[in-house]
């Protein structure tokens, strides 16, 4: 995953995270604060029906009042005087407004009844009202008590076919129970007035939880509309036993949703039955709707504003990063003269500069190293050209001197002195004569030009040629000179000369740095796997230092102090022109083959040994 996406993408999920806990968070406040406000506006609506009830009570006993205390109306009425009677009643029931009167005398009869229509006119029904059994005025009458508290309830009228919400209160003449005076309210008056002072609808229950009256839908008191909404009796002891609301369910009606609460209907000490107040639940779903959208709408503008932002912040970052990268690339693929182009002073700028200054250095140092290797290939060329001119130079004063000096021995066969000079002169002119021929190989090496010139060669036989070359070495010196494997080679297709020369210089190398005693062992085997031969000299020498192990093969390349040499050719840490192994890698290279050396150190008193390894290719070059 790029870092483009491991930095925008956290940040966006963290972004979106954030922005639906934040609709979620603020909706639900906005419709928990809603919700509360209509709670409390049906906690107002239930206070204001039990004032209205409260009010209705204080009207109907103040009348009652007026009614019992009028002159002659309770002498009448003991008297059983239904004519007087009514002549007193009549004028105060239009005179006060009453909806229905009725007075019983203490024996229970109800002596005057009286309603008030729907037109507005006043009406006497000839058949008796039966409210003298309502148990409220039975309850006064059994106290027979002029001084009772006046009583209430909801009752159904049913000669009028109407419920109505009666008081009740005692009369009195000298001092005792005359009978009972009952005004009355029908509730066609009573529920528009509570829903005009609660700003509810409202549901009466009685006092087994049926519903008895609403002003929902027109104040219905079409029965089974009314029964829809009744509550079971378990729900209404429920109400009655709380202390205020019970939140109700909601429900719908004619497609509109309505939260409702029930209360006790009390009215001094007794229970009337229950009232709920309802109020439509729009202004909570309404707003709350629209407040989510809102919200909605602004969190959604709000996060896309936030991955703008978020795009824009990570380009700013990134985008360097990306230069970086691709400066990085370009400089690993070898352009040293690329830079980032990063310019700002952040942290990140500050990497980039510091990238471009390192890559500035680099520049500058390869280009040093560059200059510094084109004058070390000069001065090679130089060298290399020196080492020609001189050997080709030399090469003929050299062969002159040789036959003079050979010339001089011969003539000094019988003078002891003169043989002496001779003697150490041919000796020198050999030894010239060697380093001469070194310098020829050498420049022939370097200028390409040495070819091997195959043949079927025995290594057997070339080995033998070495052991002769220093058999002098080795009865001088006391070495050992021991072969394993070599006559069990097959003839090899190479050069016999060049191989000669091979062995020549590394059996020189291993008798000049062993000391007298030591053993030199020349292995030779077939590396089936390989296709290859592999010869190995070893000596039990001096051994030769790891870190010089890899530059012995350059030319004039030679380990410790040169004027230290002793100046034999053999002789222990004899002398030489540090061109021996050049010319060996040279040759091997001729072959196609490899050369190196393992020691485990140099070491002049535990003479730790040298082990030089040839491998030359056989498959192509194996002659049967
Ligand atoms: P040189 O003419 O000095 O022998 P060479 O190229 O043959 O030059 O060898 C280079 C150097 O490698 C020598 O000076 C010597 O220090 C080291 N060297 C070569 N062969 C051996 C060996 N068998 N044991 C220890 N040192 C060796």
């Amino acid at each position: 995953m790029s870092i483009r996406f491991k930095v925008i993408l956290p940040y966006l999920l963290l972004t979106l995270i954030v922005a639906v806990t934040g609709v979620y968070v603020v909706t639900s406040l906005v419709s928990n604060s809603l919700q509360e406000r209509l709670t409390n506006q049906l906690l107002e609506a239930g206070r204001m029906v039990s004032d209205d009830f409260a009010r209705q009570e204080i009207s109907h006993i103040e009348t009652a009042r007026i009614v019992a205390y009028t002159t002659g109306l309770a002498e009448a009425l003991e008297a059983g005087d239904r004519a007087g009677l009514a002549g007193l009643a009549q004028p105060l029931a239009s005179g006060l407004d009453i909806e229905s009167l009725s007075v019983i005398d203490r024996q229970g009869v109800e002596s005057f009844y009286l309603v008030k229509l729907a037109d507005g006119n006043y009406f006497v029904p000839g058949v008796p009202s039966g409210l003298e059994a309502m148990p409220i005025v039975q309850s006064l009458l059994l106290a027979d008590n002029a001084q009772a508290a006046p009583r209430r309830a909801l009752v159904y009228n049913a000669v009028i076919k109407k419920y109505y919400y009666y008081s009740a209160l005692p009369i009195e003449l000298n001092n005792r129970l005359a009978g009972v005076v009952l005004v009355g309210t029908s509730f066609d008056t009573i529920m528009p007035y509570l829903k005009s002072t609660s700003l509810a609808d409202v549901i009466l229950y009685d006092e087994s939880g049926r519903a008895i009256a609403t002003t929902l839908a027109g104040q219905s008191t079409d029965e089974s509309f009314l029964t829809a909404f009744s509550i079971s009796e378990d729900e209404y002891r429920e109400v009655v036993e709380s202390k205020g609301n019970i939140a109700g369910e909601n429900f719908e009606l004619e497609s509109r949703w309505y939260s409702l609460a029930r209360s006790p209907l009390q009215v001094g000490g007794d229970r009337l039955g229950a009232f709920a107040v309802i109020l439509p639940l729009d202004f909570v779903l309404q707003p709350g709707a629209v407040s989510r959208n809102n919200y909605i709408f602004l969190f959604t503008g709000a996060m896309f504003g936030v991955i703008v932002i978020g795009y824009v912040i990570s380009r700013l970052l990134i985008n360097p990063i990306y230069a970086l990268v691709r400066a990085s690339q370009a400089i690993t693929a070898g352009d040293l003269t690329r830079r980032t182009g990063v310019n700002s002073s952040d942290e990140i700028g500050v990497l980039a500069n510091t990238f471009d200054a390192m890559t500035a250095n680099l520049q500058q140092r390869t280009f040093e190293l560059e200059r510094a290797n084109q004058t070390l290939a000069q001065m090679d060329k130089t060298k290399s050209s020196f080492i020609q001119v001189a050997a080709h130079e030399l090469r003929t004063p050299l062969t002159l001197l040789s036959g003079y000096t050979q010339l001089l021995d011969n003539k000094a066969k019988n003078n002891p002195d003169l043989q002496t000079i001779s003697k150490g002169l041919l000796e020198g002119s050999v030894r010239m004569q060697e380093v001469v021929n070194s310098m020829l190989d050498i420049s022939r090496i370097d200028s390409k030009m040495l070819k091997a010139l195959p043949d079927k060669a025995s290594l057997a036989s070339i080995l033998q040629r070495v052991e002769k070359t220093f058999q002098a070495a080795w009865d001088e010196r006391k070495l050992k000179f021991v072969t394993a494997g070599i006559s069990e080679l097959p003839l090899i297709y190479a050069d016999p000369d060049l191989l000669y020369k091979l062995l020549y210089h590394l059996v020189m190398n291993a008798i000049k740095y062993t000391p007298d005693g030591g053993t030199i062992t020349l292995r030779g085997e077939v590396i089936e796997d390989d296709h290859e031969i592999s010869l190995t000299v070893e000596d039990t020498g001096i051994g030769i230092d790891l870190e010089h192990q890899h530059l012995i093969f350059e030319k004039f390349y030679q380990t410790g102090e040169v004027q230290l040499h002793s100046s034999g050719r053999t002789k222990f840490k004899g002398g030489g022109p540090g061109l021996g192994l050049a010319i060996a890698r040279g040759i091997v290279e001729a072959h196609g083959g490899r050369i190196w050396v393992e020691s485990p150190g140099y070491n002049e008193e535990t003479l730790p040994g040298s082990c030089f390894y040839v491998r030359l290719p056989l498959e192509a070059k194996r002659v049967a």
